[in-house]
């Protein structure tokens, strides 16, 4: 059954750990995901873009699929479905779906409205027992062309945004979508400490976990983040495997063209990322 990221978020930040969240697009990455989380007894939440919503044919496919897996595969670690970068709409489509959890990204809205708008859902996901992220300070991409440092949140916005019952928040601390560039400043551990010093137990958000070094990482965890966010390190890792098995021509030998032979070396590659950051972020063993 799916459960709520509260608890295993509250668990990780008072253990000095992260919980990965690992986002899908379709079956092969969802079944890749359950398997290593229970594998190694981590918690684990998945994670869904409107983007990938739609692809995957919409938010209630989405639910059944990840609720047959969680039955069939004999999944027992804890495991949130949750919408990723939500709309307010989006939110209300996915808590309507089935999903566990959702982030209302309103760091495009002025902070008042980013307020009015995550406290009605805070209403809303409170009395279906789902959790809340929320988001302070934008976090780039390198689609946006932004290169550097990455925007750092406000302090003092995101103990507003903390104080109003949010689950877990997400604050920019030069901390950017995608790969980073060469030129990158690395994360702003200032900008880190002041937001905890403010928000307490509140569980903090890494976002674009792809390529920020270890030492980073783990930093940043003594620093009060409990959920990091993976996804183009997942996408990279599958396309390279993807890509070795046509070079090395594997499509055309025998019964190779199967897609559950072509798509086997990407599933496996995917399994290796997901341990390899469980590793990492300490969540390994933690799921009871
Ligand atoms: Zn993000």
């Amino acid at each position: 059954m799916l459960v709520s990221a509260a608890e295993m978020l509250k668990k990780a930040k008072a253990g000095k750990y992260a919980v990965g969240q690992f986002n899908i697009n379709n079956l092969e990455w969802t079944k890749a995901i359950l398997l290593t989380a229970q594998e190694l007894n981590s918690p684990v939440i998945l994670g869904v873009s409107e983007g990938a919503g739609k692809y995957m044919a919409g938010y209630k496919t989405v639910v059944g699929m990840v609720n047959g897996m969680l039955e069939e595969l004999n999944i027992t670690v804890p495991v949130a479905l949750h919408l990723d970068h939500g709309s307010y709409d989006g939110c209300m489509k996915c808590i309507e779906a089935g999903f566990s959890s959702v982030m209302f990204d309103g760091s495009h809205y002025p902070i008042e409205e980013n307020i009015a708008k995550t406290t009605e859902l805070i209403n809303i996901t409170r009395e279906k027992g789902m959790s809340l992220e929320a988001e302070v300070g934008s976090i780039g991409g390198e689609e946006d062309g932004v290169v550097g440092k990455g925007e750092c949140a406000d302090p003092n916005e995101c103990k507003s945004i903390a104080d109003l019952g949010v689950t877990m928040l997400a604050a920019g601390i030069g901390n950017i979508h995608g790969k980073y560039p060469a030129n990158w400043e690395g994360l702003s551990f200032e900008t880190l400490d002041a937001i905890q010093q403010l928000t307490g137990e509140m569980p903090l958000v890494l976002h674009g976990g792809t390529g920020i070094p270890e030492d980073m990482i783990k930093k940043a965890i003594s620093l009060g983040v409990a959920k990091i966010n993976v996804n183009t390190e997942c996408q990279l890792a599958f396309a390279a495997a993807t890509r070795g098995y046509v070079e090395a021509g594997k499509d055309l030998e025998g019964k190779g063209f199967d897609p559950r032979k072509l798509l086997a070396p990407g599933f496996d590659a995917i399994k290796a990322t997901v341990k390899e950051k469980m590793e990492l972020f300490g969540s390994v063993g933690k799921a009871c």
